[in-house]
């Protein structure tokens, strides 16, 4: 009654379940189907070779069942089909394969109204399904991807991306709202359980869909950031990143008499006073400005001094290197131009660093700390290690490099 493709028109989907994201992005009466794939965890069995075989997931090293969820834009929850077996075979694309097959109430709903436009909203993962749904004539939205060889995405790619993964972020919360709601999915499933572990997951998305109100709900600051994105994706150059990263005879490695270091920041740099509004609009969503202060506690020295270079030969500029989450040989460049009111540019190195469309972690970060922590005391206590973190850095042997 609340869950399954038969309990939704597509014209109720594109009236009450289409953000206003999505109808900026996309245009009015297109229904937009969120595919993403998820995992529970299960014991593993020493017993059943094949179901241990079968379930094992060697990119996570553990035994688990999958699932894929088709969502609305506003995170209500069309469709959550599984088990699958957690083994290689069953990715994301053959998933969506087997669903496109056999699933005949969706195609049904797929097809039931032609002058509804359907869009399929999907990740990286599903990449070796783009030849069915073209087949298929059903239209779609992926992030771009990164050719072998190349840093990064270009301006143009990162914009587009960025508008994918916002309309993405609906079906993300929803698999992080049943999990909290209900622990006994976020924990390892006692292999008793398998058999109905795909029924009580149909029950609880279903409570959720009849109770809860939808995870993404409408509000004018939307539509203003909405349109805001879309007339960043005109801007395709990064004119800063054209600057500092290409122009070797000003910025290049031989010409660093052209930075002069800071470490202790007097206040009246020239660099603008934020709030975290003004931060948004550079970010276009809150997940940089989370990411943002870890990024600044593994930055700062040991007085709680933030490293960056400011520009000599031209006002308003600045760089720093921003240390990867993920890898230790890695450092992103940053770079900041800004005037007395407003952050007029950015860029980074990293893979979205060029986007115009939202700025990407590294240079909230930077953003961030000396806009708004800065100015704000209980902030800059925030980043001070302390607690059980404190405890640990203490007590880990760490060899210095030699
Ligand atoms: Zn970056």
């Amino acid at each position: 009654m609340h869950l399954g493709p038969g309990h939704i028109s597509l014209e109720e989907i594109v009236e009450n379940h289409t953000t206003t994201y999505s109808k900026v992005f996309n245009g009015q009466g297109t229904a937009h189907f969120i595919w993403d794939g998820t995992y529970l965890y299960i014991q593993k069995s020493s017993a059943n070779h094949k179901i241990q075989r079968q379930t094992y997931s060697m990119q996570k090293n553990r035994n688990l069942l999958k699932f894929m969820s088709i969502c609305t834009t506003d995170g209500y929850t069309i469709a959550i089909i599984g088990p699958y077996p957690g083994d290689c075979m069953h990715n994301d694309a053959n998933l969506t394969k087997d669903i496109l097959d056999i699933e005949e109430e969706l195609l049904e709903l797929l097809k039931s109204d032609p002058k509804i436009l359907i869009k399929f909203c999907l990740d990286r993962g599903f990449r070796d399904v783009k030849e069915l749904l073209e087949y298929l004539k059903i239209e779609y939205d992926m992030p771009a991807f990164k050719p072998k060889g190349v840093k990064q995405l270009t301006t143009e790619q990162g914009n587009e991306s960025r508008l994918t993964t916002k309309e993405r972020g609906a079906v993300e919360r929803y698999h992080g709202s049943f999990k909290k709601i209900w622990p006994f999915f976020q924990d390892t499933i006692d292999f008793s359980f398998i058999p109905i572990v795909g029924p009580c997951l149909r029950i609880v998305t279903a409570v959720l869909n009849a109770y809860r109100r939808p995870p993404v709900e409408y509000s004018a600051q939307e539509e203003q950031e909405a349109l805001s994105m879309l007339a960043k994706c005109e801007e395709t150059v990064n004119k800063l990143a054209e600057k500092v990263f290409c122009d070797k005879s000003k910025f290049g490695p031989k010409n660093r008499k052209n930075w002069s270091a800071m470490e202790d920041v007097p206040l009246d740099d020239g660099f603008p006073a934020l709030d975290l509004m003004d931060i948004r609009k550079l970010t276009c969503g809150p997940y940089q400005i989370q990411k943002a202060k870890d990024y600044c506690r593994e930055h700062l020295d040991a007085n709680g001094d933030f490293h960056f270079q400011v520009c000599t030969i031209e006002a308003g500029l600045l760089r720093c290197q921003i240390q990867s989450r993920h890898k230790n040989s890695e450092k992103y460049k940053v770079a900041v131009q800004y005037n007395d009111n407003a952050v007029v540019d950015y860029c980074c190195s990293c893979t979205a660093g060029l986007r115009k469309v939202g700025c990407c972690s590294h240079v909230t970060a930077v953003v961030w700390y000396l806009g708004y922590a800065r100015h704000n005391p209980k902030e800059l206590e925030s980043l001070k290690p302390k607690g059980l973190t404190k405890r640990i850095d203490k007590c880990l042997r760490v060899i210095k490099k030699q």
